[in-house]
């Protein structure tokens, strides 16, 4: 975060001689995250390091295949300047109350938009309630993680990412790391060894149980991009269509944003323009009864609105499901 377009350019300056800025959004660096953060405090102490999207696989914080144990680790002397951390589409805030050692960061949440369609916009969020918006009280809600100012985060549910649980897309086997550490995270089916998801890496670094909530957490809420969910109510999920499309634009017209009708537009308003179906299901994600399949292998994630599941009756729903 910058307060303005000068510091920005002035941090551009500093970055560009150890990398090149422009060929491509998710510039590569050379150097450690800890001159990273000194260079961008350079420029001014009110400029913040959040690093993003945390769990990510490749490149991130935690990420399985490249990532550091812990915050320290990471950013060495540099992390006492670090106060919160971006808990990307991968993980929702229960993911990171299960390591101890994350209780003093303010975890915030963002799109991670990088194509553009306008539903990956928003996906992600953070709600705040600040007497005078600006840089400055932003700021210092992010810093203090104070309640009164940093109400609540928007999560998409991270079991919709393709590899959230552990598995094999081709044997049809899916399973919780738990089930997947006992069977020595070999596939049950080919012998072979499993993919390994984000809750599994969770699952190495954590010092608490499923379900553990810290004291001073900020809440969350669990939505659903709109647009997904008249592609999930109304199909089977697909991510483009014109008649998708043309439902969307009618709920917008009408209701003037997607967040609205997510959580604040009367149900009987939303089927009187759209049908029962859609309006059911943002009443399950209104109470958080969405069952998800969780994501795994590449394979993403959906939601079960009707109690029915479109998919494979051969998977394997965990260990029981296969030993049964
Ligand atoms: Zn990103
Ligand atoms: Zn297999």
């Amino acid at each position: 975060m910058a307060p303005d377009f000068e510091a920005v350019e002035s941090l551009n300056a500093i970055l560009g001689e150890r990398g090149d800025l422009i060929s491509d959004g998710r510039p590569s660096l050379q150097m450690t995250p800890a001159e990273l953060v000194d260079s961008v405090l350079e420029v001014g102490q009110d400029l913040e390091v959040i690093p993003a999207h945390i769990w990510t696989p490749w490149f991130s914080l935690f990420g399985s295949n490249s990532g550091f144990d812990s915050v320290e680790e990471a950013f060495e002397d540099a992390s006492a300047h670090i106060h919160a951390l971006e808990t990307g589409l991968s993980s929702d805030p229960p993911m990171n109350w299960r390591l101890s050692s994350l209780d003093r960061y303010t975890l915030v949440s963002s799109s991670d938009a990088h194509s553009p369609w306008s539903w990956r916009i928003g996906r992600e969020l953070n709600v705040f309630d600040l007497k005078e918006p600006s840089y400055r009280t932003l700021l210092r809600a992010i810093r203090s993680k104070s309640p009164s100012e940093f109400l609540f985060t928007v999560e998409t549910n991270p079991a919709y990412g393709k590899y959230h649980y552990d598995g094999h897309s081709k044997c049809g086997v899916r399973l919780h790391p738990k089930e997947a550490m006992k069977l020595g995270n070999r596939c049950p089916v080919c012998g072979k060894r499993l993919t390994i998801g984000v809750l599994h890496r969770v699952e190495e670094l954590a010092d608490r149980p499923e379900g553990y909530m810290p004291t001073g957490a900020l809440p969350y809420k669990d939505l659903l991009p709109l647009y997904e969910v008249i592609s999930f109510s109304l199909g089977s999920g697909e991510k483009y269509s014109k008649r998708m499309l043309k439902i969307y634009n009618e709920l917008i017209n009408r209701f003037g944003n997607e967040l609205k009708i997510l959580m604040e537009v009367p149900l009987d308003e939303i089927s009187s323009v759209v049908g029962d179906s859609i309006a059911n299901s943002i009443l399950l994600i209104r109470e958080g009864k969405v069952e998800i399949e969780p994501g795994y292998d590449g394979v993403y994630g959906k939601p079960v609105f009707f109690g029915e599941a479109k998919t494979d009756k051969k998977r394997v729903d965990g260990l029981e499901g296969y030993l049964r």
